[in-house]
């Protein structure tokens, strides 16, 4: 047989999961990390459980925290500039949607060709 073509087995490699259990198998590898093992799995465990070894979960809660903030700042400024109700009664040129837009150019139009009707 030809030497040195069959790869090195181990029959006793550790394998090692992120949530604490170890068993052994085996592998070409020295040792195993592993994110989901069955023991923790919810499959197998029938329960819903975060399994988070690089802190994705503490970092979206983070990011999380802080849009709400934002959003909380947001508001706050928002409400503090909408005090006097006639600027929400009477919005400008910029504030105003494409609809009211539209219908205060059509009464403008009809208006002005009333005043042509009239003078003719
Ligand atoms: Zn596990």
């Amino acid at each position: 047989m030809k030497q040195n073509l069959h790869p090195k087995w181990n029959h006793q490699v550790k394998v090692t999961c992120g949530c604490g259990s170890v068993f052994t198998t085996g592998s070409q590898l020295d040792e195993i990390t592993v994110d989901i093992c069955s023991k923790c799995h919810p499959f197998f465990t029938g329960e819903m459980r975060f399994v988070d070894r690089q802190g994705r979960v503490d970092r979206f809660m983070q990011k999380m925290n802080v849009a709400q903030q934002k959003q909380a700042a947001q508001k706050a400024k928002k409400s503090g500039s909408t005090d006097d109700t006639v600027e929400e009664t009477q919005p400008t040129g910029e504030q105003m949607s494409y609809k009211q837009l539209l219908q205060n150019e059509q009464t403008r139009l009809k208006t002005q060709t009333r005043k042509v009707e009239k003078a003719a």
